[in-house]
């Protein structure tokens, strides 16, 4: 047992430990040492709380955290890279049940039944917002969960009317919170039930209504969301800790979105209520020409023939696991004279910052890899673009078709180099579900095939 002191102490080292950890999370190359510092503020965090003044049933305690434990290792092993953003989203889903299950108890417990007065008022407001953050957290994030795992169809579901429908199941919600607060013992429970079933509806409506390209800032949405979740879940326990944590997530998140709403030209706002702003008013413009392919050996020829290269990677290169020979590849034509960059879109792949992720596991220098506005700079005078599993995010519809699902997102300009080789398997559509023109343009030249497969198979050629 520890007194109350040593656990504010513990706390207090806890949340600095948890601040560097967001800090170091801000660049690559502190990144390793910020996941050290969450590791071990969480380790403190842990164990403070387990071994603090009037917490009963340790064994049951540690019986929990062994076998959750367990459960993590093995889902962190098994979990591939392409399926992270699913496995956060369904962890966040967990932050929002926990919120909705820690509410339901503060209610019966018998100490919140002996509040009296302002104090009483206030949990009853805490436990209620709480479990209303909580639901929608849970129940978006599963259908965030749904959506990127493929099991959900990405495109938006909305009908008319459905923000009017949003706003009065709000209203309802909150005429369920006065009564709920005038409800004298646990008679308040069934409001409470009411409201959470409601506000689970809403998590489910809110997400459905976001379209593929969207989908980015849905998730760094909820990871807010399940930070103002266990920041609420805090007040309700009365632990700071968890309330600073909270709200350390919460807040970092809601950033998170507004810089991917920037990055993407979409109105935060818009975003959240699925679709605010102005719909297409037709059907993508019909994309004409001729789509023309080539082999390795001719790609091989081409990077030799150049003098600069830019390669833009995207969700088929994580796919692949790619990003190895594509080192290799850099390498080489590092060795040879070249000018080689690598041009990242901050929604490429399925995870904020996933490509940057995947290039710094293959040890690939930080110092050529260039943001999307410093790219498109230097675009014009490349003489060739590498577009390796990457679709969207090179989509020329974005910027010249008002109809087109994701105009008015900035893309990264790959058609205004010289040459263009985009290696996928297929013509297949990326996530957004929509046709890319730039396959047709006349610069470019489509290498169909894995992208592991082929980067690998260009390599053998420029060796040889
Ligand atoms: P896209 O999903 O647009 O395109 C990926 C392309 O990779 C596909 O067209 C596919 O074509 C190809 N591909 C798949 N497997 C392989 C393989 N083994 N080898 C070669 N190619 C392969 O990805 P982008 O990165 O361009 O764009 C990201 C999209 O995901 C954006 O719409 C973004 O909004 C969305 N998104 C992003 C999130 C984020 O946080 N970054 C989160 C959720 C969604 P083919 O089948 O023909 O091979």
């Amino acid at each position: 047992m520890i007194s109350g002191n040593i656990q504010l102490a513990s706390y207090l080292f806890a949340s600095i430990l948890f601040i560097l950890s967001l800090g170091g999370l801000s660049s690559q190359e502190s990144a390793k040492r910020g996941v050290m510092y969450g590791i071990i503020g969480m380790i403190i965090a842990i164990l403070s709380t387990v071994l603090g003044e009037g917490v009963e049933g340790h064994t049951w305690i540690i019986a929990a955290i062994l076998i959750a434990s367990i459960i993590g290792i093995l889902v962190a092993r098994k979990v591939e890279m392409t399926s992270m953003p699913q496995l956060v989203a369904i962890l966040h889903s967990f932050v929002g049940l926990a919120a909705v299950l820690v509410g339901f108890g503060s209610y019966l417990d018998p100490h919140t039944q002996a509040l009296t007065g302002v104090d009483h008022n206030i949990h009853l407001t805490e436990i209620f917002i709480g479990v209303f953050i909580g639901a929608i957290t849970f129940t978006g994030s599963i259908i965030a969960w749904g959506k990127l795992d493929g099991k959900i169809r990405s495109k938006p579901l909305v009908y008319p009317g459905r923000h009017l429908v949003n706003i009065l199941l709000v209203i309802g919600c909150i005429v369920l919170g006065v009564f709920f607060a005038k409800a004298s013992g646990t008679g308040g429970m069934m409001y409470l039930y009411v409201m959470t079933a409601i506000a689970c509806f809403i998590g489910v409506m809110l997400v459905m209504a976001i379209g593929g390209a969207d989908m980015p800032v849905v998730v760094s949405m909820l990871n807010s969301y399940s930070g103002w979740a266990a920041a609420a879940a805090g007040f309700m326990l009365g632990n700071d800790l968890l309330i600073v944590t909270g709200a350390l997530v919460g807040s970092s998140g809601a950033i998170l979105s507004i810089i991917m709403c920037e990055a993407m030209n979409r109105s935060f706002i818009s975003v959240i209520f699925g679709g605010f702003g102005a719909a297409p008013t037709g059907p993508a413009r019909e994309v004409t020409g001729e789509v023309t392919s080539v082999n390795h050996e001719e790609v091989a020829g081409f990077l030799n023939d150049a003098k600069s290269v830019v390669i833009v990677p995207g969700y088929g290169m994580a796919v692949a696991k790619a990003q190895f020979p594509v080192h290799e590849m850099v390498e080489h034509l590092k060795k040879d004279g070249k000018k080689v960059e690598f041009g990242i879109h901050p929604v490429a792949g399925r995870l904020p910052g996933h490509m940057n992720v995947l290039l710094a596991e293959a040890n690939v220098p930080y110092d050529i890899v260039m943001e999307m506005e410093e790219i498109n700079e230097d675009l014009p005078e490349t003489d060739i673009v590498l577009v390796i599993g990457a679709n969207d995010i090179v989509n020329p519809g974005a910027e010249d078709d008002p109809n087109s699902a994701i105009y008015g997102m900035p893309v990264i300009q790959v058609w205004n180099a010289k040459k263009v080789i985009v290696m996928k398997r297929s013509m297949a559509t990326g996530y957004a579900g929509v046709q890319n023109p730039l396959f047709f343009n006349d610069n470019t030249d489509m290498l169909y095939g894995d992208a592991k497969d082929s980067v690998s198979k260009i390599n053998g050629f420029l060796k040889a």
